[in-house]
This record gives C-alpha cells, sequence and structure tokens, in this order.
C-alpha cells in the first residue's frame, strides 16, 4: 500500500520585490505547494511553458516598478485553461482590488502577506471536498420491489444497502450508517411503524429521516406512521425521478446536520467524539483481520505561552495552521481531529506503524520550521507525539488511545518536540 503524500501542486511567481519567493518556498513548501519565481517576464513565460504550473502568482506594485497591464494580459494569455491567478498587492484600496477583479484574478492579497490563509484558499480551489454518494438503507420485505428502488438509487449514484429482513435493521444499521432509511410499510413479522419506534428508541439514531414507501393510500395509516417519528410517505408506484430527489434532498440536510455536529469550528476538522468513534470502527475493523492503522495524539508545546505572549486570537491562527498543514499533508484515507485544546489526533487507516512514523515524524520537523507571523515577528512553535499501532498489544480502542496518551505525555517529559512510540 503506498503512504505517498499526493504530488505537490507546483506555484508560479513573477516576483516585484526581490525577496518574496525566497521567503516563502519553505513555508508553502512546508503546507504541500511546491514555489518557482523569477523577477523577468519572458522567464515567467518560458517556465509557464515548460512547467505548465498549477497557479500562477503576480506580485503587482504601485505606479512604475512591476509587470505593466500588458504584461498581465500577455501571462494571462499564455496560462493553460483553469489555471488560477493570484494577484499579491501593496495597497489594498478598492481601485487596487477593482483592477484585480478586472483582471481575472482568483485570489487577492495585501501585504503582510499570510502565505497560511493563501494555502488554505488554494486548497480549496484545486482540490475541493469531494461528494461522497448518499448511502440509503432500503428495508422492503419483497425482493423484487428492494432490488427495483435500489437500482434507482444506484444509478443516481447512491450507496444502498438493501435489508429484505427487517429483523436485521438495527444490526445494519450500526454499521452501515445511512444519511436515509427507506421503509416498506407492510412486512412479516413487524409493520414498517413498528421497526420505525423500535429504531427511534435508540438515541443515536434518532436523527436518521425514515421515509415510507406503500400503496397504502389510507391518511388515518400515514399520519400514524409520521407520528411514530417518521418523516415522509411516498406512495407506490413512485416515479424514479421524484424518489431519487426527495431521497436526495433528505439525505443532504443529515448530512450537514451530521458534520456540523461533529466538526470543530475553529480549524473545521473531526471533534473529539467523532474522532473517538472513527477509532472504534477502525479498531472493529483490525479485529476482523482488515487492514492495521496508526493512532497518533499531538500535542503543542509550551502553547500556553503564545496566548500569553501575543493573545489568543494569535493562538487560534497557530491551531489553524497546524490543522491546515496535517490536512494538506497527509491523504485523504486518513483522519485527523482536534481533541481538544492543542490536541490533535491522527487516525493513518491501512497504515503500519513502521510507515505512519516517518510521515509524522516528517510533519513534526516541518511544523518546527514553519514561521508564524505573529504581531512582533515571525515565530516558530513545536509539537510534541505519542503514536501506537493497532497490531500493539491493546485489548480495546480505549487501551489503545490511553496509550498513545501516554506516549505523548513521554514525549513532553522527554524534552518535547518528539515524536514516542507507545
Ligand atoms: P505542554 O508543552 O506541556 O503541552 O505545555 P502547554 O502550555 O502547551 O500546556 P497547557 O496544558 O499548560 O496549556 C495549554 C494551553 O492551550 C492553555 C490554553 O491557553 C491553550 N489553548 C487551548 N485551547 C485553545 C484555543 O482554542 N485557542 C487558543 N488560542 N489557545 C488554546
Ligand atoms: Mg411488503
Ligand atoms: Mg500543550
Ligand atoms: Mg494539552
Amino acid at each position: 500500500m503506498s503512504t505517498d503524500p499526493p504530488p505537490k501542486p507546483q506555484l508560479l511567481l513573477l516576483e516585484t520585490h526581490p525577496g518574496l519567493g525566497a521567503s516563502s518556498v519553505a513555508q508553502l513548501e512546508s503546507m504541500g505547494y511546491h514555489l518557482h519565481w523569477t523577477s523577468d517576464l519572458q522567464a515567467f513565460l518560458k517556465l509557464q511553458a515548460e512547467l505548465h504550473p498549477q497557479v500562477l502568482i503576480v506580485e503587482l506594485e504601485r505606479g512604475e516598478v512591476g509587470p505593466s497591464p500588458q504584461d498581465l494580459t500577455q501571462l494571462l494569455q499564455a496560462r493553460d485553461e483553469g489555471v488560477p491567478l493570484v494577484l499579491v498587492s501593496v495597497q489594498n484600496d478598492l481601485t487596487a482590488r477593482l483592477q484585480a477583479v478586472r483582471s481575472g484574478c482568483d485570489i487577492y492579497l495585501s501585504y503582510p502577506l499570510d502565505l497560511t490563509l493563501l494555502a488554505r484558499r488554494l486548497d480549496l480551489l484545486l482540490d475541493p471536498p469531494p461528494h461522497e454518494p448518499e448511502r440509503v438503507l432500503v428495508v422492503e420485505d419483497s425482493h423484487i420491489q428492494a432490488s427495483y428502488l435500489g437500482n434507482i438509487l444506484r444509478e443516481a449514484g447512491m450507496e444502498v444497502c438493501l435489508l429484505t429482513d427487517p429483523q436485521l435493521a438495527l444490526e445494519r444499521l450500526g454499521d452501515f450508517k445511512p444519511d436515509l432509511i427507506l421503509m416498506d410499510l407492510y412486512m412479516p413479522r413487524c409493520t414498517g411503524i413498528e421497526l420505525a419506534a423500535a429504531i427511534r428508541m435508540d438515541p443515536t439514531f434518532l436523527g436518521i429521516p425514515i421515509v415510507f414507501l406503500s400503496s397504502e393510500m389510507e391518511r388515518s395509516t400515514q399520519l400514524e406512521a409520521l407520528g411514530q417519528g417518521a418523516d415522509d410517505f411516498l406512495t407506490k408506484p413512485i416515479q424514479p425521478q421524484h424518489l431519487v430527489s426527495s431521497v436526495r434532498i433528505r439525505a443532504e440536510r443529515t448530512r450537514l446536520i451530521r458534520s456540523l455536529m461533529s466538526r470543530d469550528s475553529l480549524t473545521g476538522l473531526r471533534n473529539h467524539s467523532a474522532m473517538k468513534s472513527r477509532l472504534e470502527e477502525e479498531w472493529n475493523r483490525a479485529q476482523r483481520g482488515q487492514a492495521p492503522f496508526a493512532f497518533a495524539m499531538v500535542d503543542l508545546d509550551h502553547f500556553k505561552q503564545v496566548n500569553d505572549r501575543f493573545g489568543h486570537p494569535f493562538g487560534d491562527q497557530v491551531l489553524q495552521s497546524l490543522s491546515h498543514l496535517f490536512q494538506r499533508r497527509l491523504r485523504r484515507t486518513d483522519l485527523v481531529g482536534r481533541l481538544g485544546g492543542e490536541e490533535f489526533g491522527i487516525l493513518f487507516t491501512g497504515t503500519t506503524l513502521k510507515a505512519a512514523f516517518p510521515i509524522l515524524d516528517s510533519l513534526r520537523a516541518d511544523f518546527a520550521h514553519l514561521d508564524h507571523l505573529s504581531p512582533q515577528g515571525p515565530t516558530r512553535y513545536t509539537f510534541s507525539a505519542g503514536i501506537v499501532s493497532s497490531q500493539g498489544p491493546f485489548g480495546s480502542a480505549a487501551a489503545l488511545w490511553e496509550a498513545a496518551d501516554k506516549a505523548l505525555y513521554q514525549a513532553k517529559a522527554g524534552g518535547r518536540n518528539r515524536v514516542y512510540v507507545g
């Protein structure tokens, strides 16, 4: 299994102040971007043709210095389709901004430059979060009906789990984690209404929409179903298009609510409880003999002093920049969470400790060299971490969590800015 991070996007900078490229390259590198730069327009055009950079950055300047509007036009004409343009300007007035808008710029920055912000904006532009297929659990005793519904929903790009035995519903809910349940009203052994009531007894499943499907035309039965916690009633035969859109609208809303509830507002990372339940899932998977994983706990060193010296908002910026570094540099399959305060958790799925350790240690080294722009100039910080393997001698996910915490504590005691294995 590959543990390589994705290749770094290439940025090409036309600088006006000599030194902007040289002073930014290391920080952009540690946030996952590779920067090339020149101060000469002809050299820029040549590099543009050779490298096909993913982003163009142009530093503007007041008055005579810097690229002219004609220069800008020329380099924009030479760019590959869809390549975003970042303009950096010493001015930040409306005239400058309008000029930027008219030249079709995608990101506009002024001094002092916040490279963390630039990297975050570029991430979203170059690699927007993927749309994950909606997950629908279909409970329907008739095999023919079930596979008919399944085909329609799958064709619309959804992930479907078909259940013809309602007895298995509770079990499947836990591991399939649907965004919506589509349920038949009349089934053997229990009715859909009874099953809905049984599902709603578990607070974990209170938020999942339940939509009933039935040929039932009687208004009173429909109302009874709604009273038992059903969200809607679709009457058979149903138009495929109507089925798809009813399911999609509700599933999206569940998604949104779920993601708002499981994300940390400062960093957008998973929160403590989301991380803990993912760790449980991974643990159960590993127990079934599927892919091992590694789990790390990370804590910023002497972070109290950061707030004490520069204030809480600056401390928040440092937390965001560390979270950004993790998100950029780890693979999509690695899960990052903010466990609380200045503590983070990383779940390296499908990865051995041997493979995960060097990744984490290089993140540690890179973070230590990252400049944070404090009110008194650039400053640097470090973190310590404890990492454990699912293949270690742990009896439960909780024990593994505790071992990572203990290893982190030992890394602190051992001098900080280091990764210890637990
Ligand atoms: P150590 O190296 O031992 O971890 O020292 P420390 O100072 O990092 O640890 P301590 O637990 O004493 O302090 C953690 C500090 O983190 C306290 C608090 O001011 C800060 N902190 C926690 N959450 C936030 C946050 O959301 N924003 C900011 N700015 N600071 C936070
Ligand atoms: Mg039936
Ligand atoms: Mg700390
Ligand atoms: Mg702490």
